[in-house]
Parts: C-alpha cells; sequence; structure tokens
C-alpha cells in the first residue's frame, strides 16, 4: 500500500512549530494537544511525531517503538486526567476517523480523546 503524506497539513505545521498549540503531554514519538474546537470538556488529541496519514498506513510502517510509545501515551493521559475506569474515572471515548465515510479532516494520524459528559450513543444514525 503507498500512502500519500501531505507535509503542508495543520497537524505538520504544529510539529513544526509553525503554529501554536495548547500542549498536554509530549513524548519522544507522540504529541499531545488540546482541540481547537473541543465537543467535549475535554478534547485531546494525540497524534504520533512520524508522518504516517491515518490509522493504516501508522500501523503498517510506523515502528514498534512509535507504535508502543503512542498507545502508552493515550492510556498515560487518561490515567492523568482522571478518566480511567479502573482509577474510578468516569470514562472516555477515543475516536480515529480515517478516509471519506469516517470524515478525517487532518490528514496526520491522530486519536482524539473525549471525556467530561455523557457522550450519548457511538454514533448519530
Ligand atoms: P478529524 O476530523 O481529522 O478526525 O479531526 C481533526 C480535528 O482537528 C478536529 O477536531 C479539529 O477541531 C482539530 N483541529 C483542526 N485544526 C486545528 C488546529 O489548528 N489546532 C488544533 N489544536 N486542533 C485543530
Amino acid at each position: 500500500m503507498a500512502y500519500d503524506y501531505d507535509d503542508q497539513n495543520i497537524f505538520a505545521k504544529i510539529l513544526r512549530g509553525e503554529i501554536p498549540n495548547s500542549t498536554v503531554a509530549e513524548t519522544d514519538h507522540s504529541l499531545a494537544f488540546n482541540d481547537i474546537a473541543p465537543q467535549a470538556p475535554i478534547h485531546v488529541l494525540v497524534i504520533p511525531k512520524g508522518a504516517y496519514v491515518n490509522f493504516d498506513h501508522f500501523a503498517a510502517e510506523a515502528s514498534d517503538a512509535e507504535i508502543v510509545d503512542f498507545s502508552r501515551l493515550v492510556s498515560k493521559i487518561t490515567q492523568d486526567l482522571g478518566l480511567a475506569p479502573e482509577g474510578n474515572g468516569e470514562g472516555y471515548r477515543l475516536i480515529a476517523n480515517s478516509g471519506l465515510n469516517g470524515h478525517q479532516e487532518v490528514p496526520h494520524y491522530h486519536i482524539h480523546i473525549l471525556a467530561g459528559r455523557p457522550l450519548g450513543p457511538m454514533l448519530v444514525k
């Protein structure tokens, strides 16, 4: 599979420091920051620093170290924000949009962490 990464996408510009962001956490391979248009009281985006278009690209071509770093950072954030059910948190939702039907707007792989209110059914019909 060939993946076509557009290095002018907004998250690439954030990673290059060309536009500001509200950083939540940063690791060697990943960055987490607040969504500019939050859909819930907590709306954090987690992105790999590498140039991956979407989940499939990341799963296929990221190194094991990048994948572990990314997954652990998502989990660290849910725990640090007190969201994880195992820490008596009220829970959260992870979303990774991809492609047309997924309504992915920014073509740099990211996970949305949404929380802070009941999030309703998984999808609006
Ligand atoms: P997608 O639809 O691609 O899954 O979600 C893209 C997300 O990026 C949206 O929730 C949108 O609000 C967010 N976003 C778009 N531009 C910016 C920006 O410049 N800064 C931040 N922090 N978030 C952005």
